[in-house]
Order: structure tokens, then C-alpha cells, then sequence
């Protein structure tokens, strides 16, 4: 028998342009990842303009000008070599990166995947050079003159590598993401200059001085920008600054989440997760906020370096790092007036052009004719439609009426006057100092439900209203699993249960305000917070959770009619509570109309 050796190759040392090859694979996918490269590099360069022209979305031709510092011809060279930089020089460094780049294999990999020609003058000295690169064979080194700075051309993007060439999408994709990119840094980086062309005809531009504020209009338009609240706030040497939207503004993807840290872009789940609870209650479920934020922070803080494309970071103190964020954004979003805004409707409908924007400075609720003394003091009553539940009363209460209670002291001075009109039971009209508002009574009751149930919880005061027969709720095993181990923390806020059986929950009360409630739909939405707030959620967090899913249970309804008294009352609790611009689930509870819309409605202007 004949023993064969299966052929082998030998291991051998890769040769340095298949190295970077390779490399290029990791960071350089698209012509928007070579714009990235080296606009990043031409901020590091400490570039005040950037000139960039693209062909054939960035495929034919990507053309980078900067004013930067700029490249001695010696070491033009080092430049196109991978793993060298001049941003970088032992490990410890690796500690407080203050640079966009670092690793050094840009360069090195753009030029072994695309034919690259670049010119550098360092400032203040008379002559520059210039080299040609070419599947990462470099040329000559040429003495000429030419501006300070650097311009590097990198054409015919994989020429020699096609099967990544073949992945590449339409122009107009590859030239959206080159975009993308550039304003991305654009925004990130206030105080620089852009201007890109694109086959010759300009794509986008912003001046040096333009501020972030001015660089969204140009980016993303005028309602935006002109919507934005502002954030300014400091921890230690931590200072976050920049813009939140208004929830309307919200979208189905985090696109328009805009991070950045020390002038990076950034895209990290944990400053989504922060924006989620920023936003909390303000913005319907499954729904994404807008925002553009700015963090600086001392590098060593932070670690840049989890990811070759650097987009990912590590907060050395993420706990606090969290709760600061979400706290300062939190009380930013507060103050954003929510009101759906008739102009909008009636540009729409009109067709017309956003007007040039009128800087509205938003005051809570514009008290509609308080500031007239009234001949008689009219003091409403207190309005209270039913008894305070008894413990021992029977299950049918569930069905009553939620109170509209209002108590006589703080209705004086929160008095709603003028004419109120109920529409289609759902809507009540209520002229305002300059037009009028449309309030979703149902939207509005739930909201001021949640926080009254969030002022009972704080104080430990939750009325609950008990059951003789505990009502029995099947919903499985692994339900009954998920809930069990919270049962302590939900009769905080009254919701007494308990487990029956293995996939039985025993509901033996529930909050005194819950009358109208069915018990077996409280249950599930206790399990659909659960297995919302995740494996593991603090009580508060839970707690907030299930508030937010059940205060619509203990409110009045679309469809409930209301007495003039009963809107008042409610109108006016509306004025108490800082916070009732959007329902529990987040949508808003009123629609605004100023006297200048309807002018523009009616052509009068
Ligand atoms: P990195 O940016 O990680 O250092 P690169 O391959 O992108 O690696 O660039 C290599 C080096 O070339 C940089 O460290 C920098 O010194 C120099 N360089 C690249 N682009 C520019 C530029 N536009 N202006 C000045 N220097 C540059
Ligand atoms: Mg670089």
C-alpha cells in the first residue's frame, strides 16, 4: 500500500500588499469609508476648510483638499505605510487618544486598493512634494510647488481587488453615504469648513463659522432646526452640549441620533438606551428621538479603541456617565413645547413653503384670560363624582367613573375661564391668549393620572382597593415565572397579586384609581413590562413602566361626555401639572393654533 502525502502549501509571510489588502477589507468597504479616512485625517491635520469632489459616487474619483499642517516630503513614505502614524508613539497613548485616527493603516490601505496621487506642503516652508501610489507601489518623490496643506486624490476605487468591487451600489447610494459621512464630522466638528462637489456640481457646503444649530438647518432643513431646544450642562469636566427635538420629529430608525465625542461621530446602543429613557413618556412606543450632542470629556476617561472603525466607546465610568446624561437630557426634553403646531397642517394643506421661522419662545399653557379680574370670585366646587371606593366593594365598581377631583385651593389661582367646547366627546376647544388649542381629553386625563399616581407612589400612598374573590388570571408558566419575583414591588403601587397554581396569578386588589380596569388586562400588561424592562429591571424602572401602561385604564375616555365642569376641572389640573404636554404612551395632548395660522389659512397673509 502506498501512503500519500496530501500536497501542502508551506507557511509562508503574506507580502505587504496583500497585508493591507486584508487590512483594507476591515475599515475600507465603500467609497464612503475612504471619505471618512481622509477627512478624518485632514481634521487631525488641524484643517479650518476641506474641499472634497467625488465622480461616480467616490468610485471614479475622491478628491481631498485641506489646509491642514501638512506632510514633510520625507515622510510622505511613511504616510502610505501601514502601522505608522504620528499620532501615536507607545502604548500609554493608547490611554488618551485625542486623535480621530491612530492605528495608521489608512492610508496603507486605501493605497493598495485604489491608484492614490498625493501632494503636501507643510505650512511655512516654501516647497511641497508630491507622490504617486499605485496598488501600493509607491513612486518617486517629486519636489514642486503648490499650496500648504494636503491633496489627495485616490481614483478608480478597487481596480485591482473586483469582488469588492462588484459589491458596490448605485451612484446615487454610494455618493448618499459619502454624504452621510461628511456631514456627519461636519456636524461633529463646528469651526471647520466643508464644501463637496459632486460630478462637478456642489452637494453640500457649510462656512468655518456656521454653529451646530446652523449646520442642521443646512443639513436636515429649517423645521428642524428651528425646533430644536438647546442643552448646556457640566459634570466635573464633562460637558454635554447641543440640541433635542421635539417628539414629533421622531423617526422609525436612531439615524438622527447624533453623538459625538470630542468631535467623533459616534453610533453606541448605550446613547440610544439614554435617549430612550430621556424621552420617556414622550414619545410613542417603537419610535426614535432626534438629537445632536456633543460630549467633551478628558480622553482618558474614555476608551475609543473597541473597534476599527471607531464608532463604538467605552465610558471608564458608565454608571454615572448614564445617569448624568439621561438627568440632563431628561430636564432638556421637558421644556420642548409638544403642542402639534396647526401652522404645520395648514402649510400642508395650503401647500405652501414652511414660513421663514418665527422665533416662538414657548411658555407652558398661556393661562387664556386670566390676567382679567373677574366682577364676582366664582369659586368652582369640588368635584367628586362618586364616593371614595370602600375596601370591601364589590368588583362591579370597576365599571364606575374615574374622578375628576379637583381640590378648591389651587383651583383659584388656576382657574380656567372662557367658553369651552366638547367635540365629537373626545376634544375639548379652548381659546388660548393668541388662538386656540385642541386638548385630547383622554391624552390629557392619562397623563395627569400617571403623575398622580407617581406623587402617590412617592409618598407611599397608594389607595388600593381590595377584592373579596381574588379574580384568577391564567397566563402560563413561564408568565407567572416572570412576574413572580416582583410581586413585592407591584403591591407598592396596589397591584395586589399573588401566584395561584403554576400558571395562575391570583389578583386580589388593585389601585383604588384602577377601578375601571380589567384585572386580567392588568395582569398582562404587568408581563409585557416585565419582558419589556428587561431581564433584571430595578422596581423603579418596572414601576414606571406598568404607570405609564396603566393610567389609560383609570382615565375618561374618547366618548366620555363632560360637563363644562368637568373640563375645567380638568383643564385647569392641566395648568398644576408641569409636565401634561403628551399622554402616558407619549403622543401628544394638544394641538396649537395661533391667531398668525389661521391668517395664513384664511389668505390673509
Ligand atoms: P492615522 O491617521 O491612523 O495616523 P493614516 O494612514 O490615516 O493613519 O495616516 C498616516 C499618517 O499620515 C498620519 O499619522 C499623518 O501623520 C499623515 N497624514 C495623513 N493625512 C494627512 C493630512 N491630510 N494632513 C497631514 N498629515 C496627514
Ligand atoms: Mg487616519
Amino acid at each position: 500500500m502506498s501512503h500519500e502525502v496530501p500536497s501542502r502549501p508551506a507557511i509562508a509571510q503574506l507580502p505587504e500588499l496583500v497585508k493591507n489588502q486584508i487590512a483594507a477589507g476591515e475599515v475600507i468597504e465603500r467609497p464612503a469609508s475612504v471619505v471618512k479616512e481622509l477627512v478624518e485625517n485632514a481634521l487631525d491635520a488641524g484643517a479650518a476648510r476641506i474641499h472634497l469632489d467625488l465622480e461616480e459616487g467616490g468610485v471614479a474619483l475622491i478628491r481631498i483638499v485641506d489646509d491642514g499642517c501638512g506632510i514633510p516630503p520625507a515622510e510622505i513614505p511613511l504616510a502610505f505605510a501601514s502601522h505608522a502614524t504620528s499620532k501615536l508613539s507607545d502604548v500609554a497613548d493608547l490611554d488618551h487618544i485625542a486623535t480621530l485616527g491612530f492605528r495608521g493603516e489608512a492610508l496603507a490601505s486605501i493605497a493598495s486598493v485604489a491608484r492614490c496621487r498625493m501632494f503636501s506642503r507643510v505650512r511655512g516652508t516654501p516647497l511641497g512634494a508630491s507622490v504617486e501610489v499605485e496598488g501600493g507601489r509607491l513612486g518617486e518623490i517629486r519636489e514642486s510647488g503648490g499650496p500648504e496643506g494636503t491633496r489627495i486624490e485616490v481614483r478608480d476605487l478597487f481596480f485591482n481587488t473586483p469582488a469588492r468591487r462588484r459589491f458596490l451600489k448605485a451612484t446615487a447610494t454610494e455618493l448618499g453615504r459619502c454624504l452621510d459621512v461628511v456631514q456627519r464630522l461636519a456636524l461633529a466638528q463646528p469651526g471647520v469648513g466643508f464644501v463637496v462637489t459632486h460630478d462637478g456640481r456642489r452637494a453640500f457646503e457649510v462656512e468655518p463659522a456656521m454653529d451646530l444649530r446652523a449646520r442642521v438647518r443646512r443639513t436636515f432643513g429649517a423645521e428642524l432646526a428651528d425646533a430644536l431646544a438647546p442643552v448646556e450642562v457640566r459634570d466635573g469636566d464633562t460637558v454635554l452640549s447641543g440640541f433635542v427635538a421635539p417628539p414629533r420629529f421622531a423617526r422609525n430608525d436612531t439615524t438622527r441620533q447624533m453623538w459625538f465625542l470630542n468631535g467623533r461621530p459616534l453610533r453606541d446602543k448605550i446613547l440610544s438606551r439614554v435617549l430612550k429613557d430621556a424621552y420617556r413618556g414622550f414619545i410613542v412606543d417603537g419610535r426614535q428621538s432626534v438629537a445632536f450632542l456633543s460630549l467633551s470629556m478628558d480622553p482618558a476617561k474614555v476608551d475609543v479603541n473597541v473597534h476599527p472603525a471607531k464608532a463604538e466607546v467605552r465610558f471608564r465610568d458608565e454608571r454615572r456617565m448614564f445617569g448624568f446624561l439621561v438627568a440632563s437630557l431628561r430636564a432638556a426634553v421637558s421644556t420642548i413645547d409638544m403642542a402639534t403646531p396647526g401652522e404645520r397642517m395648514i402649510d400642508a394643506a395650503l401647500r405652501r413653503e414652511p414660513s421663514a421661522p418665527v422665533a416662538r419662545q414657548f411658555t407652558l399653557p398661556a393661562p387664556a384670560w386670566e390676567p382679567r379680574p373677574e366682577p364676582r370670585e366664582r369659586e368652582l366646587p369640588v368635584l367628586v363624582r362618586e364616593p371614595a371606593p370602600s375596601p370591601a366593594s364589590a368588583p362591579t365598581a370597576l365599571t364606575a367613573s374615574p374622578d375628576l377631583t379637583v381640590a378648591p385651593a389651587a383651583t383659584r389661582a388656576q382657574s380656567v375661564r372662557g367658553p369651552l367646547l366638547q367635540v365629537g366627546r373626545t376634544y375639548i376647544l379652548q381659546a388660548t391668549e393668541d388662538g386656540f388649542e385642541i386638548v385630547d381629553q383622554h391624552a390629557l386625563h392619562e397623563r395627569l393620572t400617571l403623575e398622580d399616581l407617581k406623587a402617590e407612589l412617592a409618598r407611599g400612598a397608594v389607595e388600593v382597593q381590595r377584592r373579596l374573590v381574588p379574580e384568577l388570571v391564567e397566563v402560563g408558566g413561564a408568565a407567572a415565572e416572570l412576574v413572580e419575583p416582583h410581586l413585592e414591588a407591584l403591591a407598592r403601587i396596589g397591584l395586589l397579586l399573588a401566584r395561584f397554581g403554576s400558571g395562575t396569578i391570583a389578583v386580589h386588589g388593585v389601585p383604588a384609581r384602577f377601578r375601571r380596569a380589567d384585572p386580567a388586562a392588568l395582569v398582562h400588561e404587568v408581563i409585557a413590562a416585565v419582558e419589556r424592562t428587561g431581564a433584571a429591571p430595578g422596581a423603579e424602572d418596572l414601576l414606571e413602566e406598568i404607570l405609564h401602561r396603566t393610567a389609560c385604564r383609570s382615565s375618561v375616555m374618547a366618548g366620555d361626555e363632560l360637563s363644562e365642569l368637568e373640563m375645567r376641572s380638568l383643564l385647569s389640573r392641566a395648568r398644576e401639572e408641569s409636565n401634561s404636554q403628551t399622554c402616558a404612551h407619549g403622543r401628544p395632548t394638544r394641538v396649537r393654533f395661533t391667531l398668525a395660522d389661521l391668517e395664513k389659512a384664511f389668505y390673509r397673509r
